[in-house]
């Protein structure tokens, strides 16, 4: 009963006659109600797999599925549908509109469709009273927030998230957690590209990616 789950991922990256290997036959899937991260040193591969779980980069070789739908080797229209049906993100660099409000992003994601609302997405991760403010008005933390309620407000089977505590306090990064670990409790899937020890405790499995492989 697997939400997410790629066999034998490839990447290369070309750049003249220079060729890194980024994946080197990746397989990794994440259960229903499973909490999963990924650690690994610098280069290991990690942003790479994100990247191709997420269908927002193709891998040269191998496959990847969300909730049994293939989103790999698919033109881009079919991965976006994919996307927006299955699939909540959080990216380092952000996952806001810049000129839009946190609740017009919200809407943004949701494209009409009746789920909760935006005020009530933002009550969850205590960011109610700041549904009118712009990106660039929030606060690390409150931003980090904001980009969380924008890959939930799709209520999406998968949530992929990059370091998504990378710049909290103590008591927000407590909050974040106890928000991906309910999730999993409700019968999603989360993985987690991580270097922090707290984010590791909450998973029910750790991968640890070296070289482009897993190594453990
Ligand atoms: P991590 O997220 O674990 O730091 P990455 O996935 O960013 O690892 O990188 C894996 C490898 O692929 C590294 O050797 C990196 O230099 C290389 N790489 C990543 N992106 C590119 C790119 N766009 N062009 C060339 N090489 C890249
Ligand atoms: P572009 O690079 O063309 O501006 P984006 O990368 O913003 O597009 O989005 C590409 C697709 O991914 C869109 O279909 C969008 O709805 C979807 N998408 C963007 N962010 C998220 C998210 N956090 N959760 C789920 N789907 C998302």
């Amino acid at each position: 009963d697997d939400v997410l789950w790629c066999r034998d991922l490839y990447r290369f990256y070309r750049s003249g006659d220079e060729e890194t290997l980024a994946l080197r036959g990746v397989s990794l899937s994440v259960a229903r109600g499973e909490v999963v991260a990924v650690v690994g040193p610098s280069g290991s591969g990690k942003s790479t797999l994100l990247a191709c779980l997420a269908g927002l980069d193709e891998p040269d070789g191998g496959a990847v599925t969300l909730s049994g739908e293939r989103i790999s080797h698919r033109p881009e229209a079919e991965r976006a549908r994919v996307r927006s049906r299955r699939l909540g993100v959080v990216l380092q660099s952000g996952n806001l509109i810049t000129h839009l409000s946190v609740s017009a992003n919200i809407r943004l994601v949701q494209k009409g469709t009746e789920l909760q609302t935006p005020d009530q997405l933002l009550e969850q991760v205590g960011l109610r009273a700041r549904a009118a403010a712009l990106p660039r008005e929030l606060s690390g933390g409150e931003l980090a927030r904001a980009g969380l309620a924008v890959a939930l407000s799709n209520n999406p089977d998968v949530l992929l998230a990059d370091e998504p505590t990378g710049e909290l306090d103590g008591q927000t990064e407590q909050l974040v957690l106890d928000l991906i670990r309910a999730r999993a409790y409700d019968g999603r899937g989360v993985l987690l590209v991580t270097h922090s020890a707290a984010v590791t405790e909450i998973a029910d499995r750790v991968i640890a990616l070296s070289d482009g492989r897993v190594a453990a």
